[in-house]
């Protein structure tokens, strides 16, 4: 049985074929294309390309060295490291949950442990791998013992969210949980309320949607099947959005 079909089995919900995703993914920390780029023939390679490229990487080493220094909020003074970010800087889609927990401080990536892995066969299960999207945190330390943000410290650390939107420039947002979805969108109208619609966040008007946390559906696991209706929701604006590109 295929990982899809095990957790379709544990949603309790029927089988259906899963889509893949078109766009090629660019791996984090884009060391690969660089190399790539670096050895391929000069006549393959158009100068722009090549700049383009170049420039591209220089923009997000930058902004990781920022945050990796950032003492904008006290969260720095507890944090082991900060967690960045992790993906394809070319995704459609962008998830975005809360800040790391014990386990992405100890490791500097996102969704990793076992809510972690549940997201990783949610998104499967829509056809989509952890590699081919980009996966971050409204922060990017961790608040101690895991409790909420605090507003200023929000505020503080969404621009540098924002600068990673700005250069993936992805179709689609998905906000996991509750804290996440209030805070990207500014309001406090409960996770219910904010689910099965299509909110816009930034500048760009981005699409997003909102579902449920991995780590609350692993306390919950009943809720499990109101989140496949999230997750075919997001297929299906996904497809909406490529096809109006
Ligand atoms: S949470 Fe964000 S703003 Fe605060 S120290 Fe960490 S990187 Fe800086």
């Amino acid at each position: 049985m295929s990982v899809r079909e095990q957790y379709l089995e544990t949603l309790g919900v029927d089988v259906w074929k899963a889509r893949t995703d078109s766009r090629p993914p660019l791996a984090e920390p884009g060391v690969a294309m660089a190399a790539a780029v670096a050895s391929a023939p000069a006549a393959l390679v158009a100068p722009p390309a090549v700049a383009a490229i170049a420039a591209d990487e220089v923009a997000w080493e930058a902004l990781r060295a920022q945050v990796s220094t950032c003492t904008r909020c006290e969260l720095s003074q507890t944090r082991t490291q900060t967690v960045f970010g992790v993906g394809n800087r070319r995704a459609d889609l962008m998830v975005i949950g809360e800040a790391p927990g014990a386990d992405e401080d100890r490791q500097g990536e996102p969704f990793v442990g076992r809510a972690g892995q549940l997201l990783n066969s949610m998104l499967r299960a829509i056809g989509y791998a952890r590699p081919t999207l980009y996966i971050a945190n409204v922060l990017k330390c961790r608040p101690p013992g895991n409790r909420e943000p605090k507003p200023g410290e929000v505020a503080c650390c969404l621009p540098y969210l924002q600068q990673q939107l700005d250069m993936i420039q992805p179709r689609l947002l998905v906000a996991l949980g509750r804290v996440a979805a209030q805070n990207l969108l500014a309001t406090d109208v409960p996770l219910a309320r904010l689910r099965g619609q299509v909110h816009r966040f930034g500048a760009r008007a981005t699409p997003l949607i909102v579902t449920y946390h991995p780590a609350y559906l692993l306390r919950s696991p009943t809720e499990k099947r109101k989140s496949w209706v999230d997750l075919k929701f997001i297929r299906a604006e996904l497809a909406r959005a490529r096809a109006g590109a």
